[in-house]
């Protein structure tokens, strides 16, 4: 009886470890070299409640504080309410949702299961208004891009200040200054965290996109969500060592974005922008929405936008601190002062 029972267990595990393998081999797969696993499982074992359509073209996770919301061949992915590129979209195989191993271990699972680092608390930020000098960047008409984020980054700064912190500008005036340089002020001054600010256009007769985006360092062996001038070289930067803080840092800038300018989410994306790629620190760049679109551009030329824009960003710089040792000043910003 005894031996019959002991039998049975055996045969029983044989079967579970069966099945098991049988789930491993059907489910997961390799599509373009790269590992891809079912979502629901990476979901159930990680304590999510999870919905896939029928046909497996979407998934949506949840858990008490959490949604995830994946499509299949979609570059985003919703994060709760914000749109975070993916470095591959997931792919629908035979009904099941697919996703990269790449994105789960560097998109999906550091922003659900944020890690607190041992980094000393900020104190200094370096603010890099986009272009200047020679380099106008985007322009509308009259309207130049370098002018719009020196005002900015300004408003950024003194609200920074009254927060408590202490900040570091790559420029203060109208003047060219090198890509490769900006990184290169903030690691040389001891900067805690680095914020490059600028403003988007689009092609003629595309002015109807609109809305903030925040980019961080792409994963090492991933393509970037915006490859401009990146080349073939996916190989690891001095920025991707901290690349989980940066994404944190994107997400609750583009978070706060958002919510308080009430615009259009475009995500939180990846490149590995000259100005991004060098930084020793948590790294962004915020793209502070689009100059070509009729009714943002005029915003975004106006003070009153621009300041809510700065305290968006301090708001999401604030947020941030709480992955790192305790605030600088707990309190929210206080009242804004305009740029000198
Ligand atoms: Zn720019």
């Amino acid at each position: 009886m005894t031996r019959l029972f002991a039998w049975s267990r055996k045969f029983l595990l044989l079967m579970m470890s069966g099945f098991a393998f049988r789930a491993v081999t059907t489910d997961a797969a390799l599509i373009n070299g790269r590992n891809y696993v079912p979502l629901t499982s990476w979901a159930y074992e990680n304590g999510f409640m999870c919905y896939q359509s029928q046909g497996g073209d979407r998934v949506v996770a949840t858990n008490r504080t959490t949604r995830l919301a994946f499509a299949a061949d979609a570059r985003d992915a919703g994060i709760n309410g914000v749109e975070v590129a993916l470095c591959y979209p997931p792919a629908n195989v035979k009904g099941t949702l697919l996703i990269s191993q790449l994105d789960l271990d560097a998109t999906v699972r550091p922003l659900v299961f944020p890690q607190k680092f041992p980094a000393k608390r900020i104190t200094t930020i370096c603010l890099d208004p986009g272009h200047g000098g020679k380099d106008t960047g985007n322009h509308v008409g009259w309207h130049y891009e370098k002018v719009y984020t020196l005002a900015l980054a300004a408003t950024v700064r003194d609200e920074l200040k009254s927060a408590g912190f202490n900040v570091i500008m790559t420029r203060t005036k109208d003047a060219s200054v090198g890509l490769a340089d900006r990184p290169a002020l903030a690691n040389r001054l001891g900067a805690d965290l680095f914020v490059s600010l600028h403003f988007n256009a689009t092609p003629t007769g595309k002015n109807e996109v609109e809305g903030p985006q925040t980019y961080c360092i792409t994963p090492v062996g991933a393509s970037s969500t915006d490859a401009q001038g990146e080349g073939s070289n996916y190989g690891p930067t001095p920025a991707n060592r901290v690349e989980q803080r940066s994404l944190l840092l994107a997400y609750d800038v583009q978070r706060s974005l958002v919510r308080t300018l009430g615009a259009e989410d475009r995500g939180v994306r990846r490149a590995r922008f000259a100005v991004l790629r060098d930084a020793t620190m948590p790294a962004i760049l915020v793209e502070g929405g689009y100059m070509t679109h009729p009714i943002e551009g005029r915003k975004i030329f106006s003070d009153a936008y621009r300041r809510q824009m700065a305290q968006a960003i301090v708001t999401g710089i604030l947020a941030y601190q709480k992955y790192t040792a305790p605030a600088v000043r707990p309190s929210p910003p206080a009242t804004l002062h305009s740029a000198p």
